[in-house]
């Protein structure tokens, strides 16, 4: 059987430290939107510069761009067994758009664990990552539009989930390892 598992958590919260270390421990790839924007940049594809002038601004690139991207991802041969989606759905447009594309996979998504950090220690987080990775959207303008983005179109997916009974709150401020163990059981536990 597939599993598909939806990370979510604000800019910060560890979605992308997290699924890494998933992937090697469930066999299962990491697939952020974040990522797969970066790579096509670097290798300067007409989809990356698109996308740049969104992540530039801390805004989301348009739907039907990031939905093809995701498509073209999951239907690759590492995919066969599902993914761990970090960093897409990221509105309600992509969560239902997500919906018909895993049914296209024959595949559902299995949990959506939600990794929560106080918003005082997400911007620290931030900050600390600009100066240690040099990443070009995590400066102040920027981050401040990417928490912005997140409290206005990620955040009430929360509740989307919710209602789904598919959303698992996992404490975000523990140690990496810790944030790990928790999210490892999660995801084993509703592993069809
Ligand atoms: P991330 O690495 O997940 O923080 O994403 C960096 C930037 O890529 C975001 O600020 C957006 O500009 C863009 N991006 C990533 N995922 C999505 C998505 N699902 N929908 C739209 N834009 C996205």
């Amino acid at each position: 059987m597939k599993t598909y598992v939806v990370l979510m958590g604000a800019p910060g919260a560890g979605k992308g430290t997290q699924a890494k270390l998933l992937e090697k421990s469930l066999g299962l790839p990491q697939v952020a939107t974040g990522d797969l924007f970066r790579h096509n940049l670097k290798h300067e594809t007409e989809l990356g510069k698109l996308a740049k002038t969104y992540m530039d601004k801390g805004e989301l690139v348009p739907d039907e761009v990031t939905v093809a991207m995701v498509r073209d991802r999951l239907s690759q041969a590492d995919c066969a067994n599902g993914a761990i989606l970090d960093g897409f759905p990221r509105n309600t447009v992509q969560a239902d758009t997500l919906e018909e594309l895993l049914e296209e996979f024959n595949g559902h998504i299995n949990v959506v664990p939600f990794i929560s950090v106080d918003q005082d220690v997400l911007i620290g987080r931030l900050l600390n990552r600009a100066e240690l990775e040099g990443r070009a959207d995590d400066n102040e303008e920027t981050i401040r539009v990417r928490m912005e983005v997140y409290h206005a179109q990620t955040a009430p997916l929360l509740d989307y989930y919710r209602e789904k009974g598919l959303l698992a709150t996992v404490n975000g401020e523990q140690s990496v390892d810790e944030v790990q163990s928790d999210l490892q059981a999660l995801i084993r536990s509703k592993m069809d």
